[in-house]
């Protein structure tokens, strides 16, 4: 069956959502009000509750709670936010045995292309 045309699986489901988070981070901008940082913690927190793969979503809350508050979002600006996603990212790559992704490079990745122009 064309996968498109199908329900999504977990597989399916997390690369279009991976999509999403790293957009929203792209998005986000350079230095963020405490307006705006309140809203995206209102909106991590509702997402790692209802993010419809649900040991993924325990496991990500989980990881976003570890003690000590070192996963807690980091919320202030662009570089610091698309930074902390792709940590979080990198620590569902661990758990499922993926290589990591070099979080120096997630801006090249999702929002300004890569330097090698390769997405012009
Ligand atoms: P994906 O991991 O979906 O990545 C898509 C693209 O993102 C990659 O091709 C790469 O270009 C880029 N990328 C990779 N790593 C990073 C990074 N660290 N930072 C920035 N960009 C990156 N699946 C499970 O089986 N069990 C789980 O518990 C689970 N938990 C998940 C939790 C969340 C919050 C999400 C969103 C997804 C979860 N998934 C889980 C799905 C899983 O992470 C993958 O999306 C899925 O296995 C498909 O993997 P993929 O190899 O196609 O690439």
């Amino acid at each position: 069956a064309n996968d498109d045309d199908c329900p999504p699986d977990v597989e399916a489901l997390g690369r279009s959502t991976w999509t999403f988070l790293h957009s929203l981070t792209a998005a986000y901008p350079p230095r963020a009000t405490s307006e705006q940082q309140l809203e995206m913690h209102s909106f991590l927190k509702l997402f790692s509750r209802l993010y419809p793969c649900w040991v993924c979503a325990d496991d990500f809350r989980a990881w976003m709670n570890q003690s000590g508050g070192r996963n807690e979002p980091r919320l202030s600006g662009r570089s610091e936010f698309g930074t902390w996603m792709c940590e979080a990212h990198n620590a569902v790559n661990r758990k499922l045995g993926k290589k990591e992704f070099d979080c120096r490079f997630w801006e090249e990745r999702w929002r300004t292309g890569w330097k090698d122009g390769r997405c012009d």
